[in-house]
């Protein structure tokens, strides 16, 4: 066989017979996620603590896929734990899992005044979490021998950040867990790979610099040194897509930039 015979054709539906958990599902990169997947013919569970946006996310008509919900505060081991084994009694494995569920917390910190409890909230929904659905994920994945684990950091990892010491830190964590996680499940067949975007216009972008959708893409496409670049949530499906279909078969231990060049300029948001 030559090596062009041996590249993967290309096929519609990327993840067939695949079973995937994304946390933080019911909004933003990971609701996108799910769409995208359940087209791509993967068995998706939703898990959020946003129960009715995680409801009528499975409940949208125009979603040519299988989707369902599970309440899952990420910080809690037992419905982490239960998120899993929901996965694995309905569907019978776990292939994927991302752990994308995020909190910001407050942006512009300033260190003498920043609260031990703000930080530590930050630090439980971005580290706590990743490490429990990585945790809960590898149990299953290890007797498996497969599975592909996905984590969102942020582009707060390459650059100036964001004045939020906390949330940049616990993003730091989240690459180094994927690192170190990547040695140690790789013997398993385990990838775990992770993804850092740069201000996609979400609620929780919205939400932590305040100002409108219009106002935010102004600010967005500036900063990026890629003409027009303002991402979506889809955007950021797509590279959770390759990395976790079969075409990427051999990345692991990745932290995938999705920024639109921001790294690369000196420019910082708001
Ligand atoms: P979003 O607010 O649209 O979605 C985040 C989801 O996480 C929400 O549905 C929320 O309910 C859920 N969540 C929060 N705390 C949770 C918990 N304890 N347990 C379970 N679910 C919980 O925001 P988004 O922008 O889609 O964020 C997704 C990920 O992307 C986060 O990890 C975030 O830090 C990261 N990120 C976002 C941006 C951006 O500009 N939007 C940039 C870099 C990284």
């Amino acid at each position: 066989m030559n090596g062009a015979s041996s590249l993967l054709a290309p096929i519609a539906k990327r993840l067939a017979g695949k079973v995937a958990l994304i946390t933080g599902g019911a909004s933003g990169i990971g609701e996108s996620t799910a769409r995208l997947f359940a087209e791509h013919g993967a068995k998706v569970i939703i898990a959020d603590i946003q129960d009715e946006l995680g409801f009528s996310v499975c409940q949208d008509k125009s979603i040519n896929g299988d989707i369902s919900y599970v309440h899952c505060d990420v910080t809690s081991e037992s419905d982490v734990e239960n998120a899993v084994n929901t996965a694995v009694s309905k569907h019978g494995k776990l292939d994927i899992m991302f752990n994308n569920a995020g909190h910001i917390g407050q942006i512009h910190e300033n260190i003498v005044a920043l609260e031990q409890k703000d930080y530590k909230r930050v630090f439980d929904v971005n580290v706590l979490g990743s490490f429990l659905g990585a945790k809960h994920a590898a149990k299953v994945m290890i007797p498996a021998k497969r599975g592909t684990i996905l984590f969102t950091a942020s582009s707060v990892t390459q650059s100036q950040g964001m004045a939020s010491h906390t949330y940049t830190a616990s993003k730091h964590a989240v690459v180094g867990l994927t690192k170190n996680l990547c040695v140690e499940l790789g013997q398993y067949g385990i990838r775990v790979n992770c993804i850092s975007p740069h201000s996609v216009v979400t609620p929780m972008l919205l939400k932590s610099i305040g100002i409108d959708k219009e106002k935010a893409e102004e600010i967005v496409s500036s900063a990026a040194n890629l003409k027009g670049a303002v991402l979506e949530g889809g955007d950021l499906a797509e590279a959770a897509l390759f990395l976790a279909s079969e075409e990427s078969k051999y990345v692991s231990g990745l932290n995938l930039v999705v920024d639109g060049g921001y790294s690369t300029t000196n420019i910082a948001l708001p």
